[in-house]
């Protein structure tokens, strides 16, 4: 007879064990671990499961391509990091922190689709219709084609699926929904699991596309969502914060398309609205201010022109602080580092902040050149040219190095208007009216400077 294997999961972060365990090792939360019942595990399974059943190899020449037949979200910058447009049967999750926008998003997209011909049902477990409907108005998302459903119940979703014949579903939240199969609460990874499969099934079967929402919070309830990420097609996350205007919607998962994309957002009175003229959004040109460098980075094939703040304060610590906001910490570290064995620089006895102005977070070295100046600039406290560039990429041991595209840098600097920029190459082509100068070592930046 087989034995019975028993298996536990945190229904925090969703760590399993083989046994009960009163704190959670992963999270350290207190009484969370549920024993799974034989559905659960089948899920499990079920989702662990590769989508290709076939087992025999096949030469390349003879696979088909995958075909997607998309139809557009109306919305340019959805569509650029969905990779084309909405897939039939594909299902996006969209996290973000609460209040960042996803469901003012989703609701805005659900108009456009129903104004284009298409049968959107909106589920929303967090709000009444009364709610949605202000909302609606001020986003100028109402149409009869867009189906409101207040519903918490699994089933009740199903049977309303059921009534219809609706091109996108769309989930807000998939923490607040229920499935009466399992005895776990609303949230629960179980629950949040097991939903987002039975969705996920009914979707391929029906063609339908599905949008669910996960609130990802500082603490705990990160999971919700994470546990998610391998099972379905597309996830995108909201990066910037809700003070602030600007939000950028990253894919992290795309079945059907690149990652390398951004959405970029702007908050308005008419809601989240495609940003027009990207570029003038992360600077502001007449700011010749102490500690301010201005850089261009590549977000997916766009250039968007940044401003890099520096702050140098004299530290009254034995170790002085450290802090970086939309660059990473380490990075930042080892450019002082840097800076302090080839410079001379006592950075050791000084705090440094720096902060990427508009909410961007960097996720390119290229912006290293354009840290390096602002800083020096604050510690020196002397303003930087208000006309020029930074760009390039530094190495431990000081060089700078050549990036990619930096051409396509060097033209959206000059279509933004500046003069000059530093780089650590000169282009291959002359750009008429940008002055470029080659800086190969950071040694040669102080030069310049
Ligand atoms: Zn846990």
């Amino acid at each position: 007879m087989a034995k019975k294997i028993s298996l536990f999961e945190c229904q925090a972060c969703g760590y399993q064990s083989s046994k009960w365990m009163g704190k959670c090792p992963n999270c350290e939360a207190w009484d969370k671990f549920l024993e799974l019942n034989s559905t659960q595990r089948e899920v499990l399974k079920e989702t662990a499961k590769k989508s290709t059943t076939k087992t025999a190899a096949i030469p390349i020449t003879e696979v088909k391509e995958e075909q997607f037949q998309r139809f557009s979200s109306h919305d340019c910058e959805l569509d650029l990091v969905l990779g084309g447009g909405v897939v039939p049967g594909g299902l996006t999750l969209i996290g973000g922190s609460p209040g960042v926008g996803k469901s003012t998003l989703l609701l805005k997209i659900a108009g456009n689709l129903a104004k284009n011909g298409k049968k959107i049902l909106y589920v929303s477990g967090e709000e009444s219709l009364g709610q949605i409907k202000i909302r609606a108005n001020r986003l100028e998302a109402n149409h009869k084609n867009l189906y409101l459903l207040s519903e918490i119940k699994l089933a009740q979703i199903f049977s309303e699926l059921g009534k219809n014949s609706y091109d996108t579903l769309i989930v807000d939240s998939i923490q607040t929904l229920y499935s009466e199969k399992l005895s776990s609460a609303p949230g629960s990874v179980s629950q949040v699991r097991e939903i987002t499969f039975e969705l996920m099934r009914h979707g391929k079967e029906n063609d339908l596309a599905i949008f669910i929402i996960g609130h990802i919070t500082k603490e705990g309830s990160i999971a919700g969502p994470r546990v998610l990420e391998h099972m379905v097609d597309t996830v995108l996350y909201f990066e910037g914060d809700s003070n602030r205007e600007l939000r950028m919607l990253r894919a992290i998962k795309n079945r059907f398309g690149s990652t390398s994309e951004v959405a970029i957002f702007e908050m308005t009175k008419e809601g989240l609205t495609s940003a027009k003229d990207i570029s003038k959004k992360f600077f502001t040109k007449n700011s010749s201010s102490i500690g301010s460098a201005i850089t261009v980075t590549m977000e997916g094939s766009r250039p968007i022109v940044l401003e890099v703040q520096a702050l140098v304060s004299e530290s009254g610590y034995p170790n002085p602080k450290r802090s970086a906001t939309g660059f990473e910490l380490n990075r930042l570290t080892m450019l002082l580092a840097l800076l302090e064995r080839k410079l001379d620089l006592p950075f050791n006895e000084y705090d440094v902040f720096v902060n990427i102005a508009g909410g961007i977070k960097i996720t390119e070295t290229a912006t290293d050149l354009a840290i390096i100046a602002a800083i020096i600039s604050s510690f020196r406290d002397r303003p930087l040219s208000k006309d020029t560039v930074f760009i390039g990429e530094v190495s431990l041991i000081g060089d700078i190095r050549d990036i990619y595209n930096l051409d396509i840098r060097l033209r959206e600097a000059k279509t933004q208007g500046f003069k000059r920029a530093i780089v650590p190459k000169l282009p291959i082509q002359k750009i008429d009216n940008l002055k470029c100068f080659e800086a190969t070592q950071v040694t040669k930046l102080i030069d310049w400077m």
